[in-house]
């Protein structure tokens, strides 16, 4: 083994990630009689998406699983996985259910017409999700490593076994028999994004690595309304349901050609707000104690600054595509699972707003307990790696590059797309990427994180390029029509450094 690793850990199950998937993972995995440890980049329940979602889980509690099934299968432009959505569907409720077990106080709202429900915490307050389970787990005893990047994943023959973390420039290697990632999206490849800082993609690029397969990278989901001026903050759909309208510059209310007007689906929503010079936020129909009781932080926002120009604008929100897993949320590769944002298939080409944290719970749950059951049935190996390669440090912080990729994604490969804006994504890509080359980082995880920005932002473009139609989330400008023919998923794998590309059904 190589002097430049600091220290080794053991592991049977180690999971990598701290938001809801990667938390019920490593509980699930624990209950199973596996020692688990949990490694995450940021802090456990408190970095991700999960840590600042507005906690509303979409579930199904009624009797007939074809409807709501069929809405969900449609909104995802017929690409989701349906053996997967089928055990979310299935699954949501007691997984839902769990969570309370577990202290998380989530509400029911009325039984819909396709026998869904909406499950929140009062006043979308994320630290009532995310503080149980952190409590649920320090209460376990489950080891946590926080502040630790996850660089490479290790295998031996066709497994995984293990994995390299950075903390600090110092590198730490941590045996396991399986490994199950739940290290999030990507949505933060681009510049106006709605997510923490954790989501940049380095599970995924790990994944590939491995010989696991990445698809539907192309899918983002843009939210439709983010108060972007006079300060950031996020506005709740709720807020429509009860008689906010969106108005353009000219003072039109542009969504009224909708029958939905401004609840839409979000991909629509998206377009329409993109291709508006200016939008703003009425909400003159509302009392002061209506928006207080339901978007808190916008209230504290309307009391500093009033309530005329709020600028609107629609942000990289939640990202459809990631890393392939099946019904058991198995990669493919042996001793290596996936589960949450980081994991395709549920959603298709859009998804459901509340759909994403029941994966999360459900997956969670299922990858953390499938992971176990593997892990008995292994053979302890010793773990063998060489150092990865790495540029040499200086001072150079490298924010420059950052921002200049997500400006490249943003106005290039984002909400509209045609062949010759991607094209261009792609030089000016190349260019950044010439200059990163020789950059001296003063912080070696961030050269990482950045590598894989650039790596999947390069594979988002191909797909975007490749798929010559308009899907979901995928809007090319050029091919404003859904084709039949592409109801397909596009795969990149990568073996001994190159990288292949397959279309799947
Ligand atoms: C503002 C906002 C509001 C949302 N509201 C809702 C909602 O109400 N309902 C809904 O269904 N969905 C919502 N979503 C989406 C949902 O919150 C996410 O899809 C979900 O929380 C993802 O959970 P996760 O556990 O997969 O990943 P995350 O919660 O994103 O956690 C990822 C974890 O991985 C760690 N990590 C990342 N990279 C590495 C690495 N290289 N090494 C080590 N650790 C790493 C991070 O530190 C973090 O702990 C929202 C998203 C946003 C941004």
């Amino acid at each position: 083994m190589a002097s430049t690793f600091e220290t080794v850990f053991e592991s049977e199950v180690l999971v990598v990630g701290g938001g809801l998937a990667g938390m019920l993972a490593a509980l699930e995995a624990s209950m199973e009689g596996a020692s688990v440890a949990l490694f995450t980049k940021g802090r456990v329940g408190l970095s991700g998406s999960s840590a600042i979602s507005q906690t509303v889980f979409l579930v199904f509690e009624g009797e007939r699983v074809e409807d709501f099934l069929k809405g969900v299968y449609e909104a995802g432009r017929k690409l989701n996985d349906l053996s997967l959505l089928k055990i979310v569907i299935e699954r949501g409720a007691s997984a839902v259910r769990r969570l309370q077990e577990l202290g998380v106080p989530l509400h029911g709202g009325r039984v819909n017409e396709d026998g869904s429900r909406f499950y929140s915490i009062r006043r979308g307050r994320s630290a009532d999700l995310v503080l149980p389970l952190r409590e649920a787990f320090l209460f376990r005893g489950i080891p946590v490593y926080e502040g630790f990047q996850l660089i490479d994943l290790i295998k031996d023959g066709d497994y995984v076994n293990g994995a390299l973390f950075m903390k600090d420039g110092k590198i730490f290697l941590v045996g396991a028999k399986a490994v199950v990632l739940a290290t999030g999206g990507y949505a933060r490849i681009y510049s106006y994004n709605d997510n923490t800082v954790h989501t940049t993609g380095e599970g995924l690029i790990s994944a590939l690595k491995t010989g696991a397969k990445l698809v539907d990278l192309e899918f983002v989901q843009f939210y439709p309304y983010w108060l972007v001026s006079p300060a950031w903050v996020g506005i709740y759909a709720s807020l429509f349901a009860l008689g906010a309208r969106l108005k353009n510059s000219k003072g039109e209310y542009f969504l009224s050609k909708y029958p939905k007007g401004e609840l839409e689906t979000r991909d629509v929503l998206a377009r329409e707000i993109f291709l508006q010079d200016e939008v703003f936020l009425d909400l003159s129909s509302l009392s002061d104690s209506i928006i207080e009781e339901i978007n808190p932080i916008l209230y504290k926002v309307l009391r500093k600054y009033g309530r005329d120009n709020l600028k609107v604008s629609p942000v990289a929100h939640f990202t459809m595509g990631g890393i392939k897993i099946d019904d058991s949320c198995f990669t493919g590769v042996g001793g290596l699972f996936a589960c949450g944002e980081c994991a395709a298939g549920v959603h298709g080409a859009n998804r459901l707003g509340g759909m994403a944290l029941t994966e999360c719970a459900t997956l969670g749950l299922l990858a953390g307990r499938v992971s176990a059951q593997y892990a008995k049935g292994v053979e302890p190996k010793k773990v063998r790696v060489e150092a990865p390669s790495l540029p040499k440090e200086g001072d150079d912080p490298l924010i420059d590059l950052e921002k200049s990729l997500g400006k490249v994604m943003w106005k290039y490969a984002g909400i509209l797309r045609d062949e010759e804006s991607l094209k261009l994504a792609m030089e000016e890509i190349y260019k950044l990427k010439e200059c990163f080359e020789m950059r001296k980082p003063k912080s070696l995880e961030h050269w990482l994180r950045l590598k894989s920005m650039f790596e999947l932002s390069e594979l988002l473009i191909q797909a975007s390029l490749l798929r010559r139609e308009s899907r979901g989330a995928h809007w090319r400008s050029d091919f404003p029509r859904e084709d039949e023919a592409w109801q397909k998923h596009i795969a990149f794998s990568r073996i001994h450094d190159k990288i292949f590309l397959e279309l799947l059904s």
